[in-house]
């Protein structure tokens, strides 16, 4: 019996395997197709000056909506597009899409915030990734201050020393930096100090139970203190409820992002959205 378990086991396995191997395989082929196709498009998810309400920002989010998938979820198709050497192209065709849209918009008199862009690891190290992303700023028309990069802690911490170069050239043009979901990779937090970063994203996971735990509660005190400390303006994501924004407001956190405030917006429904916050054209 213990055999035949045995064997069962391994064959739930195989098939498993082979399921998530196909499934992946699927969103392969789907990603390899949409880059051919141009099936993404980018959303844009308002972030809100917790003092005065002000939208001081928003983060530009990737959709891609496959003919026979459907939508799929970026948690599942950027990892893939990571592991099979797409990102770097998926990061290019985001790049793009956002400064044009930007530069509509401000043809069309609307002034939008400071829009971040999530920038992969792969992307970030390519060979002329500065000067390319310089080039893209410059053709569109579109001021360095307009932007904001958002990095993560893992590619952050991956080689300090081309990773100081590489932020330093990125500043030294007017572009800020942000460290998104901090609080979830490294241990060490000497490298916050090495670089020059201008804002910490805290980490959904720390927000989403910010009012039932208090162990959470008092981490995040701690990263909102210890990114003060060092000159960084502090960011909350995931904010869905009022006694999330409360305790945060409480901590002197200056800008959250969340389903509370708003959803990730079409660009025409953000376009609305900037029309009403704009100040007046005449
Ligand atoms: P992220 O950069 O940390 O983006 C925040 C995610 O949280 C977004 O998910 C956003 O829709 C979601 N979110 C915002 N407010 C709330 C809230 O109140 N509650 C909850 N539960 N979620 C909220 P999304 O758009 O599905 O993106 C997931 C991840 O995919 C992003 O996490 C980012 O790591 C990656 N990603 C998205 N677009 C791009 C891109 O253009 N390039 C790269 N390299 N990665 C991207
Ligand atoms: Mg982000
Ligand atoms: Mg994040
Ligand atoms: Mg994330």
């Amino acid at each position: 019996a213990a055999k035949a378990g045995g064997r069962n086991r391994y064959q739930f396995f195989a098939e498993d395997m082979n399921a998530r191997l196909r499934q992946r395989m699927s969103l392969e082929t789907g990603l390899r197709a949409a880059i051919e196709h141009d099936r993404f498009r980018v959303v844009y998810q308002p972030q809100d000056d917790l003092v005065t309400g002000a939208m001081v920002g928003a983060e530009a989010l990737l959709r891609w909506t496959d003919p026979t998938l459907g939508e799929v979820p970026a948690s599942r198709f950027i990892p893939v597009a990571e592991e099979a050497g797409l990102i770097v192209t998926i990061g290019d065709i985001v790049l793009s899409k956002v400064l044009a849209q930007i530069a509509l918009w401000r043809m069309q008199g609307l002034v939008p915030p400071r829009i971040s862009i999530n920038v992969a690891a792969q992307q970030m190290r390519e060979p002329h990734f500065v000067e390319h992303l310089c080039e893209l700023l410059e053709r569109q028309g579109v001021p360095p201050e307009a932007i904001c990069l958002e990095l993560t802690e893992g590619t952050l911490m991956t080689d300090l020393d081309q990773t100081a170069q590489i932020l330093s050239r990125i500043t030294r043009h007017g572009i800020a930096i942000s460290i998104d979901d901090f609080g979830t990779g490294y241990s060490s937090l000497s490298y916050l100090s090495r670089l020059p970063i201008q804002e910490l994203k805290v980490d959904q996971s720390f927000v989403r139970t910010i009012a039932d735990e208090a162990g959470n509660r008092s981490i995040t005190t701690a990263i909102i203190d210890m990114a003060h400390a060092l000159g960084m303006t502090v960011l909350a994501e995931g904010i869905e409820t009022g006694a999330q924004l409360q305790i945060l407001k409480d901590r002197h956190c200056e800008i959250g992002q969340g389903y509370y405030f708003h959803r990730p917006l079409s660009s025409a429904a953000f376009a609305t959205l900037l029309a009403e916050t704009s100040p007046a054209m005449h």
